[in-house]
């Protein structure tokens, strides 16, 4: 039977992207299928922050931060806790991904016209020792244009492939099975969704108005992960995190249904990994929803104080941006959901920043102007301001007594008592007396403030949480948000998928979340953030070239 195409990449998300782009510029004829509508190319790409992790980069250099591929790697294996036998081929690509990080991604990038924003971020900061958890430096360079800036050069590229009829899209395009001939792949077959007219991210219809079969000789998956379907996210949720959430909100939308992920284990593919997840535990609802149960992330600088449901302060060294899973996981065995950050207008001004590219036009939008803003403005980022405003999670008040009580009144569970959580902030705030204390978040924020970026934009200076002039006093409820798969297929350093059997499945591709950003899980059990579009381009890339080079 006829060929429609060399390679079909199922997914247009970043990772599909990279990979079409990829096979289409070496001469090869790629189809893309997608069940969204064409208005959704880029998939959760376009609504991310665009943070890329980058190591020893001429941005961190003009900030000081001295980086090296050995102190990355050692970060990476630190946070990653590889310590399974399935772990083989995640930690191969940990290492080549970290020396893609430290070497040609960013010049691969630039190239394209990629930018980056040049106040370098510090996540995912650890605590613990130089080998445990955490980014011993900030790493995390922000895509000048957010998430639409790291989707244009390859939606750039695609178009023109496009144009040269290389590249062919079908959107509304869902893929039910692949197609396997004495164990290669061949090709997919699926439904056709009848059109939409849904905006961006919008969860759009599944009626089917027709079928489809397409045939190639090597198909690529990169459908993203699970974290759209609440109910895989359960059915994968580890044991040593407890049972889990009761409430959940979304951080990706509904695509992000991990159906792709089932068919494609169905057809034989190794999924390894599937209970490490990454999400996150500073969720707030949004006022402004765009899909089911849209929840956004608060990056979070140094300060706030958090407190559990119970209104006990998180212990040492469980500050905000220092260890997502360690706070999942604690907030996790106190028996609820939820926890709190107390803050004041200061902090709140200064220090946090909504994840998504719709909170942050001002980066999104590329107009230094309004960025510039961010360091002198009164208030915070409008974005931010509107959430305390609008945001069911969020308490504005004048003074402790009146907060807490709004904060039992949120919560229906009546779990605070004022004098609890006032002895805690008191105690804090005295050690604000001297520069040198014994209280490890203030210590951090000292040596936060250290580094130039934070002192600049992401870390206030030191005050008293009580104190009337920095107020009024901020309560924000912190939910549980899914977010990222840190599992997937299998896969060697050319994207080619495992079977269950040990051996490559001949055609058959993988890459991005789908994949586990490579190999099946490049990042263990924990991120050092960034580092999820940066799996997506490096495995969409290998996969691409190799997909590329094996068609006759
Ligand atoms: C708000 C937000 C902020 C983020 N910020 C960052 C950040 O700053 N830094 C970072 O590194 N990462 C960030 N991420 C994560 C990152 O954006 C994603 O992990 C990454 O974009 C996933 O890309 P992907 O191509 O693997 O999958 P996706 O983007 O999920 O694309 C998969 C595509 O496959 C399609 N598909 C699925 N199943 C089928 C099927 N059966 N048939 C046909 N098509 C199918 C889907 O419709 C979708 O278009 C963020 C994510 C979000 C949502």
């Amino acid at each position: 039977m006829a060929e429609d195409a060399d390679v079909i990449v199922v997914g247009g998300g970043l990772a599909g992207l990279v990979a079409a782009t990829e096979i289409a510029d070496a001469g090869k004829r790629v189809i893309v299928v997608d069940q969204e509508g064409e208005q959704s190319l880029g998939g959760q790409a376009f609504w991310s922050f665009g943070g890329l992790f980058l190591v020893d980069s001429p941005e961190q250099r003009r900030l000081g931060i001295k980086d090296s591929y050995a102190l990355a790697l050692q970060d990476w294996i630190g946070t990653a806790g590889f310590d399974r036998d399935e772990d083989l081929w995640p930690k191969r690509w940990a290492e080549a991904y970290v020396a893609f990080a430290a070497g040609e991604k960013r010049d691969w990038l630039r190239a394209m016209g990629h930018r980056i924003f040049p106040v370098v971020g510090w996540a995912e900061r650890g605590g613990y020792d130089a080998m445990g958890h955490g980014n011993s430096v900030p790493r995390f360079h922000v895509t000048w244009g957010t998430g639409p800036g790291i989707v244009e050069p390859f939606e750039r590229r695609a178009r023109e492939a496009q144009n040269s009829g290389r590249l062919t899209f079908r959107f509304r395009h869902r893929v039910d099975a692949l197609a396997i001939t004495n164990g290669t792949v061949e090709g997919v077959s699926g439904s056709v969704l009848e059109p939409t007219a849904v905006e961006r991210g919008q969860s759009s219809s599944r009626r089917i108005v027709g079928e489809f079969t397409l045939r190639a000789q090597a198909v690529i998956v990169a459908s993203g992960g699970i974290g759209g379907n609440h109910d895989l996210v359960r059915q994968n949720w580890p044991k040593r995190l407890g049972e889990p959430p009761k409430f959940m909100i979304s951080g990706v939308p509904e695509h992000v249904d991990g159906r792709m992920i089932g068919i494609t284990e169905a057809a034989g593919a190794r999924l390894i990994n599937r209970d490490r997840m990454w999400h996150y535990v500073e969720g707030i609802r949004n006022w402004a929803p765009i899909w089911p149960r849209h929840g956004i992330r608060i990056l979070p600088g140094p300060s706030s104080m958090w407190f559990d449901a119970t209104g006990k302060r998180l212990p040492a060294p469980l500050f905000p941006g220092s260890d997502t899973l360690g706070q999942l996981h604690y907030i996790m065995s106190t028996g609820y959901d939820y926890s709190w950050f107390i803050l004041t207008q200061s902090i709140i001004k200064k220090e946090f920043a909504l994840s998504g590219s719709e909170q942050n036009p001002d980066l999104t939008g590329k107009s230094w102007r309004m960025t510039i803003n961010r360091a002198t403005n009164k208030g915070a980022p409008e974005p931010v301001e509107a959430f305390k405003e609008k945001g069911a999670d969020f308490i504005v008040r004048d003074n402790l007594a009146d907060l807490v009580g709004a904060m039992n009144a949120l919560s229906g569970d009546n779990l605070l008592a004022l004098d609890q959580i006032k002895s805690q902030i008191e105690a804090r705030d005295r050690q604000l007396t001297n520069p040198y204390v014994k209280d490890a978040q203030v210590m951090n924020i000292y040596n936060a403030r250290r580094y130039i970026g934070d002192r600049l934009i992401r870390t206030a200076r030191p005050h008293r949480i009580l104190d009337p002039e920095r107020g009024p006093l901020i309560a924000v409820k912190l939910n549980i948000l899914t977010r990222k798969t840190l599992g997937g297929f299998e896969t060697d350093l050319d994207s080619r998928v495992f079977g269950s059997n040990g051996e490559i499945i001949r055609g058959l591709y993988a890459a991005g979340e789908a994949a586990g950003f490579g190999g099946g899980g490049v990042h263990g059990y924990r991120s050092l953030e960034g580092t999820f579009l940066g799996g997506c381009l490096f495995s969409g890339r290998n996969a691409g070239r190799a997909a590329a080079k094996a068609a006759g």
